[in-house]
This record gives structure tokens, sequence and C-alpha cells, in this order.
């Protein structure tokens, strides 16, 4: 049996009938830019992220960006994230005019380590983004204390984290705000490229929504110079079909991650995700580790099981920091993980018996 690694056709097929219907409406009534369909959007994933305003955008880079630019970052400004993520969030801290500074992971969770922020502040750090990475939330309660001590502002790169929770609390309601990716490979997708930033703070809402449409809400009134980065009508219509199940596919991923746990967790050598107390974890990715990465990856591949492994290079030793001249000595968990960590196949979809396959590879390759 072959095991991709996602399978969003099969997605589709589950709720085609509700997708195929929201495309047509759209098209029906060329609400293709802003429209009815975005409005619908953005109150109801507002809602669902329990917060009090969505302001939806082009893709979760964007969204980044957005919220900088609206928070006011400026040249000299440092801005400390952490070295395991996606390129989007330390490089749009750059494009927004600010300084990238990274910080070390915790040794279990792949998120941002508090203690690593605390020594990392200098006079000129503005704000955190800390990273929900693979689905699991960073240590809020620590991060919100440094923040309010040194009277910083927070984002929170959701992108990989909708609908998880830290105590009592969904993600993306601790910060000022909290930025989303709908990639279609995201645990909410879009069919094509789609992000929104959510936030409590009327100020900050209204001024990114502005930044995100040309520097104004009403037409040829452009108080500021924004961007155009648009959540399309069609995007948004797909959206809110496909949010109304998020809920049960979160529920699921959940459910398939216990199998992997279970099916995982004797193995010698190999680290199974793990979630900390008082946090929930929706895993968007099922992340494992193993010192001999490659050679599980290759075992794996030849038996038609696909993994991912994301990210081979963690962030300050990418090309394109080489201007830090970053040391391994300086990140010493998200250096050691980038060589040891593998994202299984993980989707809502998954069956028992592909899971099974998986499991079965693993422990003959043990
Ligand atoms: C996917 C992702 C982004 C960027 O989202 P796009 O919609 O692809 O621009 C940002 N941060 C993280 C952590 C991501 O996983």
């Amino acid at each position: 049996m072959s095991v991709p690694y996602a399978d969003l056709h099969l997605q589709y097929q589950t709720i085609k009938d509700e997708v195929d219907a929201a495309i047509a409406a759209v098209i029906r009534d060329s609400a293709f830019i802003r429209g009815p369909y975005v409005d619908a959007f953005e109150d109801a994933f507002a809602a669902a992220m329990e917060a009090k305003h969505c302001v939806s955008c082009a893709n979760g880079t964007d969204a980044l960006f957005i919220a900088m630019a609206a928070l006011g970052v400026k040249e000299g400004d440092e801005v400390i994230t952490t070295a395991h993520s996606w390129i989007s969030t330390s490089a749009m801290i750059t494009h927004a005019g600010g300084t990238v500074v990274f910080c070390d992971t915790d040794a279990s969770t792949f998120t941002i380590d508090p203690l690593a922020i605390e020594s990392a502040i200098t006079p000129r750090t503005v704000g955190i983004i800390p990273v929900h990475l693979y689905g699991q939330s960073a240590d809020m309660d620590a991060i919100m204390a440094i923040a309010r001590k040194h009277q910083l502002w927070v984002i929170e790169d959701c992108a990989q984290s909708h609908m998880a929770r830290y105590k009592d609390r969904q993600v993306g309601t601790f910060g000022n705000a909290a930025t989303y990716s709908f990639y279609p490979g995201k645990n909410l997708g879009a069919m094509g490229d789609a992000g929104a930033v959510v936030t409590s703070d009327d100020g900050l809402a209204a001024r990114m929504a502005m930044l995100g449409r040309h520097g104004g809400l009403t037409k040829h009134q452009h108080k500021i110079e924004g961007i155009n980065s648009r959540l399309d009508g069609l995007q948004a219509a797909i959206l809110s079909a496909k949010l109304r199940h998020l809920p049960q596919w979160t529920r699921a991923r959940q459910s398939a991650a216990a199998i992997y746990d279970a099916g995982l967790n004797q193995i010698k050598d190999l680290e199974i995700p793990y979630v900390a107390s008082n946090r929930t974890h929706v895993y968007h990715l099922y992340t494992i580790q193993h010192p001999h990465r490659d050679d599980l990856a290759n075992h794996l591949r030849t038996n038609g099981v696909q993994t991912a492994i994301n990210y081979p290079v963690a962030l300050p030793f990418l090309e394109a920091y080489s201007r830090f001249d970053h040391r391994p000595e300086q990140f010493p968990n998200s250096h050691r993980q980038q060589g040891r960590i593998l994202s299984l196949p993980m989707f809502a979809e998954i069956t028992a018996d592909q899971q099974n396959t998986v499991i079965e590879l693993i422990h003959a390759f043990a």
C-alpha cells in the first residue's frame, strides 16, 4: 500500500457539493474581489478564532507583513522570533523594516524558548513573534509575561495551528494580533493562496485593513501608502464552506496522532511528538525525531510512503541569514533537530490501514 503525505483531492471529494455550490455562487454573483463572500468569511473566521476582527489578505506571509507594518515597525527595531519556522516569519520582519533576532527552541516542543527570549532583549527590541509550530502552542504565559515586562508587542504566527489551545484559550488570542495562512495544505486550506490576521484591537484592525487595501477603505481615499493584498471571493466562499468542518477535521488529526503515538512510542531512538501540559496539539504535522532520519526516510520512500522534512535547515543557518554568521552553539536545539526531524503522512482522512503500513515499516527499519 502506498501512503501519500497528504491527500487534498480526497478532502475535496468528501465536501464536493458544498465547495462546488460555493464556487458557483461567487461566479453567478461576479463577487470576485471583496463583496459579501469575503465579509461573511471574515465574520465567521473571527468568531471561530474567538477574536473580534478578521482582516483577510492574500496569504500568510502578507499577513505577517501587514501586522508588523500596522504595529509601526521601523528601521533599527529588533523583532525576536524562533530559529525553527518557515522563512516567512523572519523574512517579513526584514521587509517590514526591522532586524531579525533569532532565539532557540526549547528541547522538546519545537517552539521558542522563553528563557532565550529574555536574554535576547535589548533596548531596541519592539516585539516577539512566537510560532505555534506543527500545531502545538508555544509557552504563551511565559511569552506574554516577558512582553508585558518589557512593553513589547506579540504577533502569534498561527499558520500551522488553527484551533490549537493553550490552557483555556485558543492560540491567537494572547498577542496583539495573530496571523493565519490558508495555503492548501494547512489545516484550513483554500484552493489557492489565502491568509488573514485576527485581532481584538479595534485600532489595529482598522490600520491593517487599510494597509492591505491600498491604504484606504473608501475608494480613492488613500490615507496611507498601503499594498494590494486581497483574499478573493472564490477563496473566501471555499474557506467558509470548509471552516464548518474544521473542528471535526481537527479531531480526526488528533485521533490519527494517537494511533501513531501508540504504534511508535516504544521504538528505541525514535522520539514521538511531545505535547506539553496545558496545551493541545492540532497536528498540522506529525513530526518524529530519529538519529538516522535520512535512512528512515529512504526506507519509507522505497516502500511507498511519502514523508517531508520541515525544515531541513533551521532559519539562522540559511544562506539568507549568512550576514549574521550564526554558529550552531547559539541554537543547539534547533541545530540538533534539523538533522533528526521527519514528518509522517498526516491528514484528516488518513485511514488506520494507511497508518499501520507506516508504523509497520518503521518497526521493520528499527
Ligand atoms: C505556511 C506558513 C506561513 C506562510 O503562509 P503562506 O500562506 O504560504 O504565505 C508563515 N508561517 C508559517 C509558520 C507557515 O507554516
